[in-house]
């Protein structure tokens, strides 16, 4: 019997798992992890409720995945949001959709999620291998090395995720150790709070302070890479919420290379300078923003801010200096990983390795915050263990 081993049983690693049982019966599938069960990141998914996916078109995956969105094509033909609804409704788990079209299991637990891919692995007799921490991977002999074991593969699929939340598992080294034969791309903290050291945030004065569908657009060295109508919460570092997360995952190697990093917050998006001009002829800004039920203490923002901002421009386009994301550790996904031009879109197939698929946050393609990173692990999980032959 041919032996597929996955490194890596997250929700990528889980749905290949199912895939390529379902697709190669004939195969013997072997999933493993360092951890003692599945899914150990995605049970902390969601705040504990795990945001599975989003009701969107695939178009909207995509431009919501801001890394390589367009290489997952082939794969959300595979799975997309539909099938992703198909796969627990029909499993007695449906999905209920929120805001954003975020859609989260009807529970609102993830262990759920992980427990029907954990019963549906067992139904479909895949073959676990709990505690075992994959340190090496020999590709000429295709053999995957622990401490103490020596494992034989005749076809690897490699879902080990990225670097964020390493007490996960997903601690981003595999990678490293593939470095020398496959392209591996830099990691970087992806969809993580900004950390701004200017003054007004240093006085913690708006500290605490969330602005809801405020628009946002991140600069490097003064070119727009990003603009979004989202949440902002100002905290004791910086900026969090999910506006601000949406703007960190286009950072990347940014501050390694020196460039400056702002972002200027625009807190009417719907409302013209010329409005907001002619408004402020009759109103003061505290009338003003009650009319726009913006909170009073942005007051405290501005008078720090007047000597060097008209009020219009505070509203309108408000800049702050960008210092710094925070690290993996705070960081929801990873930017880099396993490089997309490593990898045959339409198989997940690594080209120099026919023998060794790639799938999940492993690939250097990160999406936004919103249901829409583990929507693509399980794409490219499903498809990885449905289009390898050898
Ligand atoms: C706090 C938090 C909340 C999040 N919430 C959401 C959300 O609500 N919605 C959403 O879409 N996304 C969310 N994400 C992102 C999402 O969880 C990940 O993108 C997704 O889990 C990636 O799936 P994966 O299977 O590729 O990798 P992972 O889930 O990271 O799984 C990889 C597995 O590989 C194993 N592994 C790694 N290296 C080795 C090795 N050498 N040997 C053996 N095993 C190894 C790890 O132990 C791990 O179990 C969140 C992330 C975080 C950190």
């Amino acid at each position: 019997m041919k032996k597929l081993l996955i490194i890596g049983a997250g929700p990528a690693g889980c749905m290949a798992a199912i895939s390529a049982k379902t697709n190669h019966p004939h195969w013997e599938v072997v999933l493993i992890d360092k951890n003692t069960r599945i899914c150990e990141k995605l049970r902390l998914s969601g705040g504990g409720r795990c945001n599975i996916s989003a009701n969107v078109s695939i178009e909207t995956v995509i431009e919501q995945t801001p890394r390589n969105g367009r290489f997952l094509y082939a794969t959300l033909q595979t799975m997309n949001p539909i099938h992703i609804q198909q796969f627990f409704a029909q499993r007695d788990l449906p999905l209920v959709e929120e805001d954003h079209k975020r859609l989260f299991p009807i529970t609102h637990k993830a262990d759920d999620v992980a427990n029907v891919l954990l019963k549906e692995l067992q139904l479909l007799n895949i073959k676990f291998l709990f505690n075992m921490h994959i340190q090496q991977i020999d590709l000429q002999n295709r053999l995957v090395k622990t401490a103490d074991d020596i494992l034989r593969f005749n076809h690897l699929i490699i879902a080990s995720g990225g670097a964020s939340y390493s007490n996960t598992g997903s601690d981003g080294l595999i990678l490293q150790e593939l470095k020398s034969n496959i392209e591996i791309t830099p990691l970087y903290p992806a969809e993580t709070p900004l950390v701004c050291q200017e003054a007004l945030i240093q006085s913690k004065c708006l500290q605490g302070l969330s602005l809801q569908d405020v628009g946002l657009s991140l600069f490097i060295d003064g070119k727009r890479k990003k603009k979004v109508v989202h949440d902002l919460l100002f905290t004791h570092f910086g900026l969090s919420g999910p506006g601000p997360l949406q703007c960190s995952s286009v950072i990347g190697p940014a501050f390694e290379e020196n460039k400056k990093v702002h972002v200027v917050i625009d807190c009417l998006p719907s409302v013209s300078i010329a409005t907001l001009e002619t408004m402020l002829h009759t109103m003061s800004l505290g009338e003003v923003l009650k009319h726009f039920k913006l909170p009073k203490r942005l007051i405290e923002g501005y008078e720090l801010l007047s000597k060097d901002l008209s009020i219009v421009q505070f509203l309108k386009s408000w800049p702050i200096i960008v210092h710094d994301v925070r690290g993996f550790n705070q960081a929801f996904v990873t930017w880099g990983g396993v490089s997309v031009k490593e990898i045959d879109p339409k198989t997940l197939i690594i080209k120099k390795y026919p023998f060794v698929s790639v799938c999940g946050e492993a690939i250097d393609i990160h999406s936004h915050t919103g249901g829409f990173n583990i929507t693509i692990a399980m794409s490219t999980g499903c498809h990885a263990g449905k289009f390898f032959t050898q």
